[in-house]
């Protein structure tokens, strides 16, 4: 494997109480053995120091993940069914495999479309959920990367190919062989018992090393998970067309995607114009950064933004017109699309619209797993974060009402340990 990993070196929390985090360990996996049941893991992490072992000697892997194991979750059990309640198993912990203990998931708009079949058919009974945090509870014997206890993130990919042009590029998320996503992936029982990959709606994961994403210990867990997938959703886009300062960056859409696109696109030194069909955001993009904002595509605004941008960022995800976005754009200007809309509803373009000043309309999907921990890290240097607002999993079925129903200000997170 040729995955890179910009946090392989990344500082550990100091352990300044070996002994007694060694006689938790020891207590914890006497536990565990006995019920099989990884519940017990968060007694164990509550006490304190989890980070016991010394640099030498691998993590022996605990019994109750020497074999398949339960876990809970929610699942959709039919396309478009509400989520209900779910266990089945994760995979017992291979060699180069680390389990984790969930605390916490965000809410994504790719959960309800693929739920909703509306990318087409999915897998079902399918649980959900790429914005995973928590913490480690059980490595391999050939994990190096992260010990128990580590603060670790998951996105929205746990596996590639590995040895194709993309992979050996750094480029997972585009593998030749598609990369394994974290849910609705169709997989062998071996990788995950149920056949069918299975996300973060749930209690624990079994992932491959090289997918596991660091979380530095400046960031809170809840507000990291939105950064596996919407940080770095908006954030490889923002790096591959050179955003920096200086640049006239439009972001279009102020969702869970638009919202750190704005802090982020600020943060890199451009000056960020909104668009947004809801007027009671204006307030907000101004506060993550915007120095101005178009609602609705007011047409006096409009027409004074013609040739400003050198780059668009369209996080919508769904059907809308985008000719006027485009005249917005400078020559040879791009705007790329990261929201995807509905199968059978594709944006469409007019037959003038990208001549008239050569422009380029683009697309990018998530991020590589090494972009996935710049984009982690960037939001720990510049101090930016999701706003977040925590539910349980209980409430998750209104929820993506609510996320459909443009409600959300501006990402749910579902605190899977709040009862
Ligand atoms: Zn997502
Ligand atoms: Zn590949």
């Amino acid at each position: 494997m040729s995955h890179v990993h910009g946090g392989g070196d990344a500082p550990h929390q100091p352990n300044t109480d070996t002994a007694s985090s060694d006689s938790d360990r020891r207590k914890f996996l006497k536990l565990a053995a006995g019920s099989g049941a990884i519940g017990l893991s968060s007694t164990f992490l509550a006490s304190g120091s989890a980070s016991a072992a010394t640099a030498a000697a691998p993590t022996p892997v605990g019994a109750a993940f020497q074999k398949p194991f339960p876990v809970h979750g929610y699942a959709a059990k039919a396309q478009g069914s509400a989520l209900t309640p779910f266990a089945f198993d994760r995979r017992a912990v291979g060699p180069n495999d680390v389990a984790i203990d969930i605390h916490y998931c965000g809410v994504c708009h790719s959960d309800i479309h693929t739920s909703h079949g509306d990318w087409g058919p999915s897998r079902y009974p399918l649980v959900t959920g790429h914005e995973i945090t928590g913490k480690v509870v059980a490595v391999g014997s050939g994990v190096s990367n992260v010990r128990v206890g580590d603060r670790v993130g998951v996105g929205c990919m746990v596996d590639s190919c590995g040895h194709c042009h993309e992979c050996s590029a750094g480029f997972e998320q585009y593998c030749e062989e598609g990369p394994m996503m974290t849910y609705g992936s169709e997989v062998p029982a071996s990788v995950e018992p149920t056949g069918t990959t299975q996300g973060g709606y749930s209690t624990a994961v079994v992932v491959n090393k090289d997918f596991v994403i660091r979380v530095p210990d400046t960031v809170e867990l809840a507000a990291a998970g939105p950064m596996m997938c919407a940080a770095v959703t908006v954030y490889s886009p923002l790096r591959h067309w050179s955003v920096r300062k200086g640049s006239k960056v439009g972001i279009v859409g102020m969702g869970g995607l638009g919202h750190l696109a704005v802090q982020m696109a600020t943060a890199m030194g451009a000056e960020v114009t909104v668009f947004t069909t809801s007027p009671d955001k204006v307030a907000d993009a101004k506060r993550f950064g915007a120095k101005e904002v178009v609602v609705n595509y007011d047409a006096d605004k409009m027409k004074g933004l013609a040739r400003t941008f050198d780059f668009i960022l369209n996080t919508v995800p769904y059907k809308h017109d985008m000719d006027p976005l485009m005249a917005t754009l400078k020559r040879d200007a791009t705007i790329c699309l990261v929201g995807i809309g509905k199968a059978p509803e594709p944006n469409q373009l007019g037959i003038f619209t990208t001549i008239n000043k050569r422009n380029s309309f683009a697309g990018s999907m998530i991020g590589s797993i090494h972009e996935t921990q710049e984009a982690v890290d960037f939001c720990d240097l510049h101090k930016i974060a999701p706003d977040v607002k925590l539910i349980r999993m209980a409430q998750i079925n209104q929820v993506w009402a609510d996320v459909v129903a443009k409600k959300a200000r501006y990402r749910y997170v579902i605190d899977v340990k709040a009862a």
